[in-house]
């Protein structure tokens, strides 16, 4: 055991907030229980005594995954439920069985042997993938796999807990985290993960603080240590002295009091005193996010990034598939609106056929790809209006530098359109389009961008980027990535001027949008929608119904008026203060997408 735990001295470990809470209790160190598999062989005539054993463990391991289905859907919700769909179907993947069966009649091999192999192929694939999301899904099939060869092998299912505990782990398969929910768990901590893996996401539908990306935690922690976790800022503490207890207690208590409160907003529309009502929608990339943000009290999905739907695939997905995956979350998200913002490749994010560039962010991204490759953008762009037959569709175009590209974007549209009047499928004919100001340039010629489309959505994850000329994902400068610097607050004020001189809508997607320190400065300047991430918006929309326009166009014009990003950020925070007293503001770690 590490020596500073041992002597009671407090370890912090930083990772990533994956579903808010605190939580204080004796650590429970989970290794998944990975059954042993030894390679064993076989006579011909010991092969259907074998075969048997497998269909008798596949069965058996359904109907385990039928009963966490059930009680996954009573407890979180269908849509959430679905993830367990998925692995139902593995189980019953009839050319997977067969090959199975087939190896092991064929190589005179033991059924587990087998099972392992075959399915620790596919897992290979996915972990070979350069991206989080596949690797998360890696961590599925490994758990139907081992829940085959666990039920060949006869043993038992841990589901019982002693007491309650902080559960630790490398990562959670989505049904452990189901399973340990029926126990006493007071929060999650796991090494790897990001706030995409189910895992997370499933915790917080089920309202358990949880911590990921913590990297050391299941090395430097022990059962029994005593643990405190913080996942409204994602940090871990082994042996937290009083002090950290006590201040952890009243931020618990500060924000436990103030969701209270927020519960009782959560249908209301985000009107301020003096009735500027504010689109508050939030960006997801899942559609199994959907549920979570609909509780939270979402207006719709302002951002759906649909180049989620790329990960862990070596080519992009068919019309039909698109259509099938738009029309989940138009039908989910109905009667409020979804902006679908067209594949958004390049840059820090994957794509399947990316070539090596210098400069990615710099290079082939976002809607110069799809310029480029026309036919992949048609069919994304016909699978997108097929799912807006309800009218709650709109398109956005992402990292867009030149009236140009929107021009050629629009005359793709129309063809697609065409495509799909040729065929007799019918979709929204006025379907609303808007553009992403994220690039210096398109923020200089925002007006002219406005007189082509129908709203603007500001990405200052990228625009700050750009306009500071600080890397978004770079450590090393990450204190100069300031989202209220005065340059950044110019221009997000002209583009939305400019926006509404033309008419057009001006939205914010970016993590900024999700900050409650900018709401008040951000409706000041006469924002018209702010899409934030599910887990804020609450407390976005609280800031919202306590602010009045008029006074916030005020603090806006002195918030222009001010030459520093430190300046600004004080001020912003006295506002706040004054206008939601008990707002629990995290000012140590806002800002950075
Ligand atoms: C942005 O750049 O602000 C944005 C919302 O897009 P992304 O973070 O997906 O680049
Ligand atoms: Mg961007």
């Amino acid at each position: 055991m590490d020596d500073a735990i041992s002597a009671g001295q407090e370890i912090i470990l930083k990772g990533i907030a994956a579903a808010p809470g605190i939580a204080f209790g004796p650590a429970y160190v989970y290794s998944k229980q990975v059954p042993v598999v030894r390679e064993k062989s076989l006579t011909p005539d010991e092969v259907p005594v074998e075969i048997q054993r497998l269909r008798t463990a596949n069965a058996r391991a359904d109907k385990e995954l039928q009963k966490i289905h059930a009680f996954a859907e009573q407890k979180l919700g269908a849509q959430n439920a679905k993830i367990f769909e998925a692995q139902i179907m593995i189980l019953a993947d009839e050319i997977l069985m067969g090959e199975i069966e087939k190896r092991i009649t064929r190589e005179l091999k033991n059924a587990e042997f087998i099972v392992a192999d075959e399915i620790s192929k596919y897992k290979r694939l996915m972990l070979a993938a350069p991206d989080e999301y596949m690797h998360e899904r890696a961590h599925d099939v490994d758990d139907v796999m081992n829940r085959i060869i666990r039920n060949i092998q006869d043993q038992k299912l841990f589901s019982r807990l002693e007491g309650e505990s902080i559960i630790i782990s490398e990562n959670l398969a989505p049904a452990d985290t189901v399973i340990f929910s029926r126990n006493q768990i007071l929060g999650y901590a796991m090494d790897l993960g990001g706030v995409t893996s189910h895992a997370a996401i499933l915790s917080r539908s089920l309202k358990i603080p949880a911590v990921v990306g913590m990297r050391t935690a299941t090395t430097t922690i022990r059962t029994g240590d005593s643990i405190a976790i913080d996942g409204y800022a994602g940090f871990l503490f082994v042996n937290p002295t009083e002090d950290t207890v006590r201040a952890l207690v009243r931020k618990q208590q500060r924000f436990r009091e103030f969701e209270e409160r927020l519960v009782d907003i959560a249908d209301l529309t985000a009107d301020t005193q003096d009735r500027k009502h504010i689109e508050l929608s939030a960006n997801i990339e899942f559609v199994e996010e959907i549920a979570f943000a609909r509780s939270q009290g979402t207006a719709g999905v302002g951002l759906f990034r649909t180049e989620s739907q790329l990960i862990g695939r070596p080519d992009y997905p068919s019309e039909e598939e698109q259509y099938t995956a738009y029309k989940a979350v138009a039908d989910g998200v109905f009667p409020h609106p979804v902006i679908f913002r067209t594949f958004d490749v390049g840059g820090d994010k994957l794509s399947p056929d990316s070539p090596h560039e210098a400069n990615p962010f710099l290079g082939w991204r976002g809607i110069r790809v799809l310029l480029d490759r026309p036919e992949l953008f048609l069919e994304q762009l016909r699978g997108i209006l097929r799912a807006s037959t309800q009218k709650n569709v709109r398109i956005m175009f992402p990292m867009v530098t030149t009236v140009q590209e929107i021009r050629q974007a629009k005359d793709l549209l129309l063809q697609a359109k065409k495509d799909l009047d040729s065929r007799g499928i019918s979709y929204d004919k006025g379907i609303k389009i808007g553009v992403m100001i994220e690039v210096p340039a398109a923020a200089i010629l925002a007006e002219q961008f406005a007189a082509e489309i129908d709203f603007l959505s500001i990405g200052t994850n990228d625009l700050i980027q750009y306009l500071l000329a600080v890397d978004r994902d770079n450590n090393a400068v990450a204190s100069l990535y300031q989202q209220f610097n005065p340059a950044v607050l110019r221009t997000i004020k002209n583009v939305i001027d400019a926006g509404h001189k033309r008419g057009a809508w001006v939205g914010m997607c970016g993590e900024m949008a999700g900050d409650p320190l900018a709401t008040v400065l951000l409706v000041g300047m006469g924002i018209d929608e702010l899409s934030v991430a599910p887990i804020v918006l609450p407390e976005i929309k609280k800031v919202i119904l306590s602010i009045r326009q008029k006074d916030a166009k005020r603090v806006a014009e002195k918030v222009l008026a001010m030459t520093h990003d430190q300046e600004i950020r004080e001020y912003l925070s006295s506002v706040i203060r004054n206008k939601v007293p008990d707002i629990p503001l995290d000012l140590d770690q806002t800002t950075g997408p």
